[in-house]
């Protein structure tokens, strides 16, 4: 099958007319006078394929592969080369029968590639064109000067053009595309590593502010039973402590109004009682009365004695007057009883002590006794009268005495019955007061029992509103069903409720207490916001480290991929080289007519590269290491010897043995995996006759296997191409194309 069906130039270097050239035999030739642009065919080839060094198309810049116009011809602004390939075998993995490949530079540099028209990137050609080993390392597409490039190669480049050769160019892209991949994977896990490392501090803040809200969060649960219980209990205390009281009050309260009513009873008795003042005024006035009637009655006797005393001597007086005449008196001892008397009164005038005045009427009475015992009863004449004055005046005085004795009989009566009355009513009164005390007593003890109930029922106050301050932080603590206590459960039935010592309730508020400090250290908030940031920030790290372990998981696949690549490469490259020496053996003794030929895989000497990144994560080198590092790898030697020569090493050979010699070499490569086509720009130049004979052998066996274009002045070739195209330059510059006859191919190339 011929893969290469045609290739068309048109603007590229000498090429400035679109040139189509199709390859529809096996072997073509193309020939020319020199200069006339064979050659920038077979870099038209090398350029459409991909080759991205300039140099080795003879250029220095893209620009340099523009036809830049001539005396006649003004200058292309591109240059574009399309090769077409035939892929009805879908030897190239895209679903055309037919795939043209076109490469334009212009003059900015710029490249464009396409496939079947769609532009693409230059490794999609790479890769397409790999796939059916066409490779751009060019090891089929033998330039001008180049046949012997593998033999001047380094070991390190030979291996190069070997693999390549083999087929194993489509390893190595996968390889490095599999590093890159690597590369770009551990970049990846080196940033989301510093992501993680960048969160990781704020999420240990969150994560300790999370701890703390979920502490909080169980101590608010434990809060919560607590005033649960709490709560119960101190409802159940208090509503039990009011009843308790408002019962204990009543009893008090009710004897006390009934007290009071009994108290101003009382109050009123006494009152009564204190009438006895009235009595006690006419007790007084009576005593007094009975003193003057007594006074009177003393009075009375006196003078009755002093009345009887003077009848005894009157009549005693009168007997005897009987006998005695009558008496006289000289007026001298009147005179001075008259004035004796008067002197008296007037001193009783003079005082009101009814003492001194009786002790004055005495004195009267004594002097004028006295004097008429002297003289008046030593009167014979009124002796009988006086008696009978006397007696007159004493029945006057008995009279009057009856009398008073009479009243103070009465008096002394009505004293004493007034007296009795007075006593009993001070009994009476005694009695209230002692009642009224005694009610006093009894309200006394009743107002201090209500008044211990006051002070318990202040208690209760006090603790009722504790009790609705801690409903109330409770409800700000906890929420609503903390407010619900009061179905809540708990092992205690009332009686063991309200008979409990109250420092267990003191000591469960303390608990709760304690517990509220600790949650207020823990910040009061419920910590909602925290624990959505939490939650999205360990996501996010969640997220991340998956990522990292995805990234890790996929490294290590790349990492396995890439060793199973190089193991792949290895051992295909080895079994490779085992099949060019054979092929290398044959070619080069049927070239030579015997000696040997082969290729050797040996340790090439370290080669230095500038470091990766991919180096410096893999070995996570620090980075003030030298900026290269060193590669071990294999090359390939290339040892001969020729028939009936001591010639051992390349340097020695001839620059026909030279040829031959890399010819044997391209071809044995040729074989073993043979490429859909080969470009030869004079490799056939140094050879003599007898050698191009062989030469021409070699070309048609190769082109057996290969498509095989020719560029050659030597006969001998142009006879073994079915398809001649002569190029020729005129003065225009400008390379043309003619297909010519055999016999027209020779003249045209000389
Ligand atoms: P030989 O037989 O001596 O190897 P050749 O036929 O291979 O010769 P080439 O090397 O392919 O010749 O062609 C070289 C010619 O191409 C030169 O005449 C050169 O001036 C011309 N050429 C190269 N680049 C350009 C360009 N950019 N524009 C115009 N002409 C160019």
């Amino acid at each position: 099958m011929l893969l290469l069906k045609s290739l068309e130039l048109s603007g590229f270097k000498s090429f400035a007319k679109k040139t189509e050239l199709a390859f529809g035999a096996p072997i073509s030739a193309i020939v020319g006078p020199n200069g006339s642009g064979k050659s920038n065919i077979a870099e038209a080839f090398r350029f459409v394929l991909g080759e991205q060094s300039i140099k080795s198309l003879r250029g220095k810049r893209g620009e340099d592969l523009i036809f830049n116009g001539s005396k006649s011809s003004p200058r292309s602004n591109r240059a574009g080369v399309k090769v077409v390939f035939d892929n009805s075998k879908k030897l190239f993995n895209v679903d055309f029968d037919e795939v043209a490949i076109e490469r334009t530079v212009h003059r900015d540099g710029i490249n464009d590639y396409s496939i079947n028209g769609s532009r693409v990137r230059l490794r999609d050609v790479m890769e397409l064109l790999s796939a059916a080993n066409v490779g751009a390392t060019g090891h089929h597409i033998i330039s001008q000067g180049e046949t012997d490039r593998i033999l001047l190669a380094s070991l390190r480049e030979r291996r190069e053009m070997i693999e390549d050769a083999l087929g194993l160019k489509i390893f190595h892209y996968k390889k490095e595309e599999s590093e890159k991949r690597l590369l770009k994977t551990k970049e990846n896990i080196a940033h989301v590593e510093a992501l993680r490392k960048e969160i990781a501090p704020h999420l240990a803040f969150l994560k300790k502010q999370a701890e703390k809200v979920e502490r909080a969060t169980t101590m608010r649960g434990e809060l919560a039973k607590l005033y649960l219980e709490y709560l119960k209990r101190e409802s159940t205390y208090l509503t039990y402590q009011t009843e308790r009281l408002k019962q204990g009050k009543a009893g008090p309260s009710e004897k006390l109004a009934v007290l009071e009513q009994k108290l101003s009873k009382a109050k009123e008795a006494v009152e009564r009682a204190s009438e006895t003042d009235a009595r006690g005024k006419e007790s007084l006035k009576i005593e007094e009365d009975l003193s003057k009637v007594r006074k009177e009655k003393e009075q009375l006797t006196r003078e009755l004695g002093r009345l009887e005393g003077q009848i005894a001597f009157a009549e005693k007086r009168e007997k005897e007057n009987q006998s005695k005449a009558a008496l006289m008196v000289s007026l001298a001892e009147v005179e001075r009883v008259v004035k004796e008397v008067e002197e008296a009164a007037v001193k009783s005038k003079e005082t009101e002590n009814p003492h001194t005045l009786r002790n004055i009427l005495s004195q009267i009475t004594l002097t004028l006794q006295n004097f008429l015992q002297e003289h008046l009863f030593n009167s014979p004449k009124s002796g009988e009268e006086d008696t009978r004055a006397l007696k007159a005046e004493k029945r006057g005085l008995e009279e009057k005495f009856a009398v008073i004795e009479r009243r103070e009989d009465d008096l002394t009566k009505a004293y004493q019955f007034l007296k009795q009355k007075i006593d009993e009513a001070k009994d009476e009164s005694r009695a209230a007061e002692r009642e009224m005390f005694r009610i006093m007593g009894e309200q006394g003890e009743l107002k201090g029992q209500l008044e211990s109930f006051r002070t318990e029922e202040n208690t209760l106050r006090i603790e009722e509103e504790n009790f609705k301050r801690e409903l109330g932080e409770a409800g700000a603590l906890i929420g609503k069903e903390v407010l619900a206590y009061e179905h809540h459960k708990i092992e205690a039935v009332k009686e063991d409720i309200v008979s409990e010592k109250r420092n267990v309730q003191d000591e469960r508020r303390r608990k709760i207490e304690k517990i509220k400090i600790r949650l207020e250290e823990l910040g009061g908030s419920s910590g909602e916001e925290v624990l959505k940031e939490y939650k999205e920030v360990s996501e996010r790290e969640a997220f991340l480290s998956r990522e990292v372990a995805d990234l890790e998981q996929s490294a290590l696949s790349l990492k396995e991929l890439i060793a199973e690549l190089a193991e792949k490469l290895n051992v295909q490259f080895k079994e490779g080289i085992e099949k060019i020496n054979t092929e290398f053996s044959r070619f080069f003794q049927l070239m030579f007519g015997g000696g040997l030929a082969s290729l050797t895989v040996i340790k090439a000497p370290p080669k230095r590269r500038k470091r990766t990144e991919l180096d410096d994560l893999e070995a996570e080198l620090p980075s003030d290491l030298p900026n290269e590092v060193e590669e071990e790898e294999e090359g390939i030697d290339i040892e001969i010897s020729l028939p009936h020569k001591r010639i051992r090493g390349l340097q020695m050979l001839s620059g026909g043995e030279r040829a031959l010699t890399s010819i044997a070499l391209l071809f044995a490569m040729s074989q073993v995996n043979p490429p859909p086509f080969i470009i030869l720009d004079e490799t056939d130049a140094a050879l003599d006759e007898a050698n191009s004979k062989r030469y021409g052998d070699m070309i048609e066996a190769l082109s057996k296997k290969s498509q095989l274009i020719l560029i050659t002045h030597n006969r001998e070739t142009m006879g073994r191409a079915s398809i001649l195209y002569g190029v020729t330059m005129g003065s225009d510059g400008i390379s043309k194309l003619l297909s010519v006859k055999f016999e027209e191919a020779v003249a045209v190339a000389k």
